[in-house]
């Protein structure tokens, strides 16, 4: 049976930042849909195409594409020991296709689904300072975690950029989308038993800490 953790929490939360530290400290792969779509965009296939203009807008990609996105890439073998779920699921139909899939595939269940809380001020002032690596998607912050030289990842040295879908006015419609479409899956997987909340506030490695604590308590 895999080991399937998702991380839920609004845009901006850290999802991304803790994800890569746990899925290094766990063993387990680290599966990013943001970054699915944003490399299928790169690419320009079909998919990043469709994908597009949902993007800039910041409104979420339809969830029959998503979904069977994720499936495909969790067939991969990297996540025969499991995965960190990082952006998916977004939805309770997302949430509900990923449970029928695992049960369906003999993966299992969810095991754990860490909520990093953040206030919506908190949000906004993170978005608006990150930074995020070409190559691989690490992340920065221009005052709360920054790159040792300026405008270069320190882990692959590739150049660092601002999504566009980080300026104010597309921000605000993302925390929209995420209050509207995504906090019900707080509930959903609250009453499943595995909802564990985090105080997504304190400084980057405190949070690693209360994340590890809480997914290894078993
Ligand atoms: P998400 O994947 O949830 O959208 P990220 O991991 O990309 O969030 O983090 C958003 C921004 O906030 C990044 O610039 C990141 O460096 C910064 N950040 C992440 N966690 C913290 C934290 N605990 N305190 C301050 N800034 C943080
Ligand atoms: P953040 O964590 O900063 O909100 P992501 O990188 O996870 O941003 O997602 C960027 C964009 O990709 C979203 O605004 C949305 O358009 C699309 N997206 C990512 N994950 C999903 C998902 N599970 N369902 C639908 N759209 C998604």
């Amino acid at each position: 049976m895999a080991d399937l953790i998702v991380l839920l929490g609004p845009p901006g939360a850290g999802k991304g930042t803790q994800a890569k530290v746990l899925s290094q400290d766990l063993g387990l792969a680290h599966i990013s849909s943001g970054d699915l779509f944003r490399d299928h965009l790169q690419r320009k296939t079909e998919l990043g195409i469709l994908a597009q203009g949902y993007m800039q807008r910041g409104d979420l990609v339809p969830d029959d594409v998503t979904i069977s996105m994720i499936r495909d890439r969790m067939s991969n073998p990297d996540c025969a020991k499991g995965a960190i779920l990082d952006g998916f699921p977004r939805t309770v139909p997302q949430a509900q296709a990923l449970d029928a899939w695992l049960a369906d595939s003999k993966l299992g269940a969810v095991r754990k689904a860490p909520y990093i809380k953040v206030s919506e001020k908190a949000l906004v002032e993170r978005l608006s300072g990150r930074w995020s690596c070409r190559a691989a998607g690490h992340v920065y912050h221009e005052k709360f975690n920054p790159p040792k030289q300026s405008g270069k990842c320190d882990l692959d040295g590739s150049e660092l950029y601002q999504r566009e879908d980080d300026k104010a006015e597309t921000v605000k419609n993302r925390i929209r989308v995420y209050f509207e479409q995504t906090t019900p899956l707080i509930e959903y997987y609250r009453r499943k038993g595995v909802l564990a909340e985090i105080d997504g506030e304190k400084p980057i490695a405190e949070v690693t800490e209360e994340l590890l604590a809480s997914v290894k308590n078993k």
